[in-house]
């Protein structure tokens, strides 16, 4: 390592999402079910109208609107719809380059130059814990039950009480990933009575798919965050959009901290189509939903598996034997999943894939409990 280089990123490894080992043989179908994105691309009319948009009113050589104006009033409309809400404004709203960058400004904004930490519940969202890493801010992480994957509030509580550097930013996955449940109203009970020197993030990337939102309280609680994405129901994971609805006044740390010109033209137009668009977009959601009743179903008849109920676009499963080994053999299959927090997190797919998962499973597990 370069003596000018922070001696602790040695460690690192860069994000990956697909691993990329030797398989003995290629499959000949490869389902992608490994990063919960939808599994339609755009309808083609809306590509055409994104084409025109590249080709016609996009200035390739001119900087994309830095300040977010007309995307900020139409997720606000959305966000308002999302919630039966009239009064979220462009105010309460920042974009951007996937909620990633919105992660990550969160933590700058909070914990960069100072003594501070964050909290997580254990199996989550791997991104706080790597982003915070980047920026040398300590994560603390608190276990779910095993039996619901609800979060041990007493634990949490005892943690923030007794962390070294003091908590300033605790987030929770509503419905969690990997494990797919919703925050119950105990959990949210407590993230409620959190006092303002604790900033509650809650990433709601799954909101189409439960219809569960917190986005109301971003209205009377300072210490609120709600994130959200394009890249899961809306089709535009290839064009990085996420937004955030909070507080006018961390909206403005918000901008203070974001790159400039954080949010390419392109993806720009996409995340506005894809809002005017939003209810032929989301017809989708009616689809997964079946899809994952059906298959939820299925999964809980499957020898040496254990399936847990789902309010996201994926399901969570875990083998009596080696989660390792029976990822290794879906992949072999063709079946890609997520092999992660002790489990396989497997993202609901058209039918056909999904027809293929079971199967795939089925045979997997059928040959013993590691599949294998
Ligand atoms: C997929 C996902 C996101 C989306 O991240 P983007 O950067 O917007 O693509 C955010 N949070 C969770 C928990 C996710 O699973």
């Amino acid at each position: 390592m370069l003596p000018c280089i922070r001696p602790d990123l040695a460690t690192f490894a860069a994000y990956s999402a697909h691993p990329e080992e030797h398989l003995d043989s290629q499959p000949a179908i490869i389902d992608i079910l490994d990063t919960n994105e939808c599994a339609y691309d755009l309808p083609e009319a809306l590509k055409d109208k994104l084409s025109f948009a590249y080709l016609q009113e996009i200035a390739s050589n001119r900087y994309p609107d830095g300040g977010h104006g007309e995307l900020k009033a139409a997720i606000a409309t959305y966000a308002n719809e999302s919630a039966a809400l009239t009064t979220i404004t462009a105010a309460h709203i920042s974009v951007g380059n996937g909620s990633d960058e919105l992660i990550r400004s969160l933590l700058i904004a909070t914990c960069v130059g100072r003594s501070g930490s964050i909290l997580v519940a254990d199996p989550t969202f791997s991104m706080y814990g790597i982003l915070a890493a980047t920026l040398g801010i300590p994560v603390v992480r608190v276990p779910r039950s095993e039996e619901t994957f609800a979060v041990d509030v007493d634990a949490a509580q005892a943690a923030i009480q007794t962390s070294e550097q003091p908590v300033r930013v605790v987030f929770m996955v509503h419905p969690n990933s990997p494990t797919a449940n919703a925050l119950t109203d105990a959990e949210l009970a407590w993230l409620k009575q959190l006092p303002t020197d604790v900033l509650v993030v809650i990433d709601e990337a799954y909101f189409e798919f439960s219809q569960q939102t917190t986005v109301s309280e971003v209205l009377t609680r300072p210490n609120w965050v709600v994130t959200r994405t394009f890249s899961k129901a809306f089709r535009l994971a290839a064009h990085r959009v996420g937004y955030s609805v909070t507080s006018p006044e961390i909206t403005q740390v918000l901008e203070k901290v974001r790159l400039p010109y954080n949010l390419p033209s392109l993806s720009y137009r996409s995340a506005q189509i894809a809002l005017a668009h939003r209810q032929e977009l989301l017809t989708v959601i009616a689809e997964v939903q079946a899809e994952r009743a059906r298959l939820y179903q299925a999964m809980t008849q499957l020898p040496h598996f254990r399936v847990w109920p789902s309010d996201a676009n994926f399901l969570y499963g875990r083998p009596a034997g080696d989660p390792a080994s029976l990822f290794q053999t879906l992949r072999q299959q063709g079946t890609n999943v997520r092999h992660t927090g002790g489990g396989l997190r497997i993202t609901i797919g058209t039918p056909a894939e999904n027809q293929r998962t079971l199967a795939h499973l089925q045979q997997a597990l059928t040959a013993g409990p590691s599949g294998s």
